[in-house]
């Protein structure tokens, strides 16, 4: 467990702005940023050899992802507003564009991606969750969730090796121990979790493992691939010891009978998904798989933070509205 903990914490037991922060804690919160700043630059490389375009982030569209339906959202407002004459949301994630520019743009994309969500306020105890965060999302036409995976278990392992060679000072500062783990992560099914651990599965999975674990098949939104004859869903989160979850992804919906059934079966309104499920109609979405893995998870993890919001410049926590 990081020292920030001890000090940030204390008084209010969430983080504090940084305009508060004593000398102390400023220095930690410069070892924080310090590792966060390599986090991102590395991932930025790791995807760049990869063969994956960098694309700027989109903040404002009528399009946004429904975040529903998912068990585990937890919004308690959706943001809407008119300019120009149209209705436009703020990004709760670039799904929808990640799938038509990686159609019709570059055969693998990722951008680093701010989105907004505004998590309900009991949600600061999770310490995992922030209403201002960003996701290293990418994806890859043709490709399938088992590349996805053995991608992103390459970058872990890379990641913390480098932080581990070129950030041992901060690390040292934060009295924070890199996390260890071998490589392929172990897989496990939704349903081998619900018959272990009930329908609580997500809350006590993190009590009992000590490396990352993949999870499979887990019934949600419209865009992630269901085998139609089984039910299987062909997606998967990465889960943390202790934190849970830090990346979710999956193979894709391409079809646009298939995508505008689930729609229809979950309530979404499909008038908002038109563009894609034109697209869809001519055959110019093409079957993708991808993944979003959360920046400020990742970087709490790397330097053992206690609450996300200790590895923000200036924390989001759901609830909690700063000065700046
Ligand atoms: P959770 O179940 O933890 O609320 P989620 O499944 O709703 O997360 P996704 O829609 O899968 O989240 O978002 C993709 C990734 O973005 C997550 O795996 C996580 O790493 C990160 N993320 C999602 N919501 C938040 C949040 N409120 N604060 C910080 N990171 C988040
Ligand atoms: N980024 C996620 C994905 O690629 C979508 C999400 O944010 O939930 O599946
Ligand atoms: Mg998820």
């Amino acid at each position: 467990m990081g020292y920030a903990m001890k000090t940030e914490l204390v008084e209010t037991g969430l983080p504090k702005p940084v305009h508060r922060l004593s000398e102390e804690e400023l220095a930690e919160k410069r070892a924080m940023t310090e590792i966060g700043a390599e986090v991102v630059a590395y991932m930025e490389s790791y995807m760049r050899r990869k063969g994956f375009v960098q694309l700027m982030p989109v903040l404002l569209s009528p399009i946004t992802d429904p975040l529903w339906p998912d068990p585990a959202a937890g919004i308690y407002k959706r943001l809407e507003f008119e300019i120009y004459g149209k209705t436009v949301r703020t990004m709760h994630s670039m799904i929808v564009h990640k799938l038509v520019a990686v159609s019709l743009l570059h055969k693998k994309i990722f951008i680093v991606s701010p989105n907004i969500r505004l998590e309900k306020p009991e949600r600061s105890k999770t310490g995992r969750h922030l209403f201002e965060f960003s996701q290293l999302d990418f994806e890859a036409r043709g490709a399938t969730s088992k590349q996805i995976r053995k991608l992103i278990e390459g970058m872990l392992a890379g990641l913390v090796k480098h932080i581990g060679s070129s950030k041992k000072a901060e690390l040292s500062s934060l009295h924070a121990s890199l996390p260890k783990f071998s490589t392929p992560f172990k897989v496990l099914s939704r349903e081998e979790l619900e018959a272990r651990y009930g329908t609580d599965w997500e809350e006590e999975l993190p009590k009992h493992i000590d490396e990352p674990v993949w999870i499979t098949d887990l019934p949600r939104e419209f865009y992630d691939f269901e085998d139609p004859v089984t039910h299987k869903w062909d997606n998967f989160d990465l889960y943390l010891p202790k934190r849970g979850e830090l990346v979710t992804g999956a193979k894709r919906e391409y079809e646009h009978s298939k995508m505008l059934a689930k729609m229809r079966k979950a309530g979404v309104k499909e008038e908002l998904y038109a563009t894609l499920l034109d697209l869809a109609k001519d055959g110019k979405i093409k079957q993708s798989a991808g993944a979003g893995i959360g920046v400020e998870r990742l970087i709490a993890w790397i330097t053992s933070a206690r609450h996300i919001g200790e590895v923000q410049p200036f924390p989001k926590i759901p609830g909690a509205v700063y000065e700046l």
